[in-house]
């Protein structure tokens, strides 16, 4: 990158441990730069229980302000002065900006990132059209319930392998969610119009198999897992002639919203973040 850095250049950045392998950075650098904003986005990795510290020394104007990923985005709720609400139904801040005053937003762009995945791939879906079935009870899956119930849909179920996790998150956010455990997946998935996998099982390498075949015809597969682009469960879901949603276009439209907040102007169209952050991920992907 051959930016200047200048001492009016603007500093956003992403935290998280480990965060060497987040593609925000080069996602909101080639905008930044197609933009011709004086800005740059950096990645910090504080470490351990150090997040409250390091995000109370950036108050007050050192920075616009920071996406938080894995572990620190309930820590990043407890720094919030002021919460939106879908941040408090999903539990979990993604999006942080230190206001002028000394004040901290905090805010949650997942959920907008998934509807938006839908809207981009699946076009007709309608979220208020039928019941949501969230397979995963931590925290990308509470993300994901809070958008659908902001959204209107008639009723999510959290599937999990804990079934004690999923009755957790069907409390806390209280009807329309409710909660099962694996061994029930299929009797939820029968009327399902979308079946989201929230889990981390395919990051691991366990592959997750869901009984796919019992949901409709119309169903929606959508997979938040990105690497590889098409999972074992969205490869399936094909086979069974489901259409499906992809979890990169998910990363990518949440940061969206963040670019908005720290800029304050749209990320330019022009650039093919899809096809970048695929080259990031290498031929794995
Ligand atoms: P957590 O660690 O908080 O939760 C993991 C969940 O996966 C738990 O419910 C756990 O079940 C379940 N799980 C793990 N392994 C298995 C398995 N072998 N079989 C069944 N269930 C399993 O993770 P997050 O909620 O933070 O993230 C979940 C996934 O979503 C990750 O892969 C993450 O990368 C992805 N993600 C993608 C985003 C995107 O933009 N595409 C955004 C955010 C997250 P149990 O409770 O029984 O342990």
């Amino acid at each position: 990158m051959s930016r200047k850095i200048t001492g009016a250049t603007l500093v956003a950045g992403v935290a998280g441990a480990p965060v060497r392998h987040s593609l925000s950075p080069p996602i909101h650098n080639a905008w930044i730069e197609a933009a011709g904003i004086d800005a740059v986005y950096v990645p910090f990795a504080p470490r351990g229980d150090n997040f409250p510290r390091f995000a109370d020394g950036l108050r007050g104007g050192a920075i616009r302000g920071l996406n938080v990923t894995v572990p620190f985005k309930e820590a990043a709720l407890s720094v919030s002065d002021e919460v939106s609400e879908r941040a408090t139904l999903a539990g979990a801040v993604n999006l942080l900006i230190f206001n002028e005053d000394g004040s901290t937003t905090g805010d949650n762009t997942d959920g907008l990132g998934l509807l938006a995945a839908f809207a981009a791939q699946a076009p007709d879906y309608d979220p208020k059209s039928g019941p949501v079935v969230i397979v995963g009870a931590g925290g990308a899956a509470r993300g994901a319930a809070a958008a659908f119930v902001l959204a209107g849909a008639p009723e999510v179920r959290i599937v999990n392998r804990t079934l004690a996790k999923a009755e957790l998150v069907a409390t806390a956010l209280g009807p329309p969610v409710s909660g099962c455990g694996l061994d029930d997946a299929a009797r939820a998935f029968t009327d399902a119009a979308a079946v989201i996998n929230a889990t981390s099982a395919g990051l691991v390498g366990e592959a997750l198999d869901l009984p796919l075949e019992a949901t409709p015809a119309s169903a929606i597969i959508m997979d938040m897992t990105y690497k590889p682009l098409e999972t074992q469960l969205l490869a399936r879901a094909r086979t069974l002639q489901r259409r499906t949603v992809d979890g990169l276009e998910m990363l990518v439209r949440q940061a969206v919203p963040s670019f908005e907040a720290f800029f304050g102007q749209a990320p330019p169209t022009a650039v093919d973040v899809r096809g970048l952050c695929l080259s990031v991920l290498g031929p794995a992907a």
